[in-house]
């Protein structure tokens, strides 16, 4: 049973009936759709075939609609175009400029430039070098040159765009993304809690925040955004740009601790196989890349342009899960989370010391009395992500009581969420149902100890208060 989650980005390689098929019944277990590229009408057919196919399936499928934030991207550009490096490239500095080499999605920034200064596309695979404007043309010298498609992204690292990470766009694009029920939404360029905060406040529901850690100042404020946040993503791609690369390795180990100390699942993101979007198999460094963020802590990896625009997206996922299975057969996963790197004196978003103590228990005993598995009884998910965050060796089932709770449950390490459908909400019966779980599994047999976790009573949240040594 596979513990570490899968995340697939959702594209025009993976949008038809057959690609969604191949990919969740290969073991996607959240698809990522990106709200910057793709209309809505688009992105409405592709959850619904989602939901119909997951459906079919009997599968858990989460959806992560993805906001894009304040960022420059280059538009209007019907066909990819070759920039040498050395070769001199012009951008329009208004939108009604058409005679220019590329066109950009926003202008205010080219007043803060000097010469010099490095513009990066397509996450630094290009770069450009700011020579001067002439008239409403900005001219630049291109130093790395490359293929330049439609939609990259435009980073500027000298000209600070401190912009709310929630733009008009993303307003509009998160009130469709409520209407369909997504379980997560993803934001990206925080800044600081209060973004998080800001877009919790226009969330009524269920629905969960991934933080998308990629500026330097979100990781100056780390911990202040992984209490706010719901959970969070390494999204390597702009943080490899906005810091140097070579910060990028210890950002991400700071991220995964910090997300699995405060029961945040932590979603590592960007790249990993990045070389199979061409090829069909990936490099030696991508796969070690992808085992060591497992290790590092990651609940779940991802995919990005690799399932999005990739010649070989099932190949791809198959290569995740197989190294996934590798590591976590190897036993470098069995010592457990790194908390030894913090002191008992942060907050620890929103759970109580006495729920951290119950989930820490319920772990320990499991690992004492060796359980063949671990049941969690939640409602909203929450005690599930808890329990998971102490990293039990035992497979966690989540008995829910709603299947939005097990679809959002898909993305965080070693759960299984198990819908209790017609069972009545007693501790009783949902232990019995997650009991009975286990035997058809063939995980246990009767007579083998088994640990229950719950809060009792049920009907008020954020009681998790039970752990009970039961037998099978
Ligand atoms: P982000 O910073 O949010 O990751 P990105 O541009 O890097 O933005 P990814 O989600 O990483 O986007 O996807 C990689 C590439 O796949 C994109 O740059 C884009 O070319 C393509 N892509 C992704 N989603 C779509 C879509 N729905 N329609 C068309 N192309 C897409
Ligand atoms: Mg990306
Ligand atoms: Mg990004």
């Amino acid at each position: 049973m596979r513990r570490t989650k899968i995340v697939c980005t959702i594209g025009p390689s993976t949008s038809s009936t057959s690609a969604i098929h191949a990919l969740i019944d290969g073991g996607m277990d959240i698809a990522r759709i990106n709200m910057s590229h793709g209309d809505h009408e688009t992105h409405a057919e592709t959850i619904a075939c989602l939901r119909r196919t997951a459906e079919e399936l009997g599968r858990n499928l989460g959806i992560l609609v993805d906001l894009a934030g304040p960022k420059v991207r280059v538009c209007g550009l019907n066909e990819p175009i070759v920039l040498e490096s050395g070769q001199t490239v012009t951008i329009a500095k208004e939108s009604s400029e058409h005679t220019s080499d590329i066109s950009v999605t926003s202008f205010e920034w080219f007043e803060a430039l000097t010469p010099g200064d490095p513009v990066l596309l397509d996450d630094g695979a290009l770069e450009l070098s700011f020579v001067d404007c002439v008239e409403s043309m900005a001219v630049f010298e291109v130093v790395r040159g490359g293929v330049l498609t439609e939609g990259k992204g435009v980073n500027i690292p000298n000209v600070s765009v401190e912009a709310s990470s929630l733009t008009e766009k993303d307003l509009v694009d998160l009130e469709f993304a409520l209407g369909k029920d997504v379980e997560y939404i993803g934001l990206s360029f925080v800044l600081s809690a209060t973004d998080v905060l800001r877009l919790k406040d226009k969330i009524s529901g269920k629905t969960l925040i991934v933080a998308k850690i990629e500026k330097a100042k979100a990781m100056e404020g780390l911990a202040g955004i992984v209490n706010a946040a719901d959970a969070l993503m390494v999204a390597r791609g702009d943080l490899g740009v906005e810091l140097p690369f070579e910060r990028v390795p210890r950002a991400q180990k700071r991220i995964i601790r910090w997300g699995n100390f405060v029961a945040r699942p932590v979603i590592t993101a960007t790249q990993m196989l990045g070389s199979m979007i061409d090829n069909p198999r990936p490099t030696r460094a991508e796969v070690s890349d992808v085992a060591n963020a497992i290790l590092d802590g990651s609940d779940a990896v991802m995919l990005s342009g690799e399932t999005a625009i990739g010649q070989h997206p099932t190949k791809a996922l198959e290569a995740m899960v197989s190294i996934i299975q590798d590591v976590e057969c190897s036993g470098f996963l069995d010592q457990g989370p790194f908390y030894a790197t913090f002191s008992g004196t942060h907050e620890r978003g929103g759970a109580t010391p006495r729920e951290h103590a119950v989930a820490s228990a319920t772990v320990e005993v499991a690992r004492q009395l060796k359980v063949p598995a671990v049941i969690v009884i939640t409602h909203s998910g929450f005690s599930a992500r808890l329990v998971s965050s102490y990293r039990p060796k035992a497979p966690l089932f989540a008995v829910c009581t709603d299947s939005y709770t097990c679809r959002q449950l898909a993305a965080v390490w070693g759960v299984y969420p198990i819908l209790a459908e017609g069972v009545e909400v007693s501790y009783e019966a949902l232990s019995q149902f997650g009991k009975n779980v286990v035997l058809e599994k063939n995980l246990g047999v009767s007579g083998d100890s088994i640990v229950i976790t719950a809060g009792v009573p049920f009907n008020i949240s954020g009681t998790t208060n039970t752990m009970l040594v039961e037998v099978l």
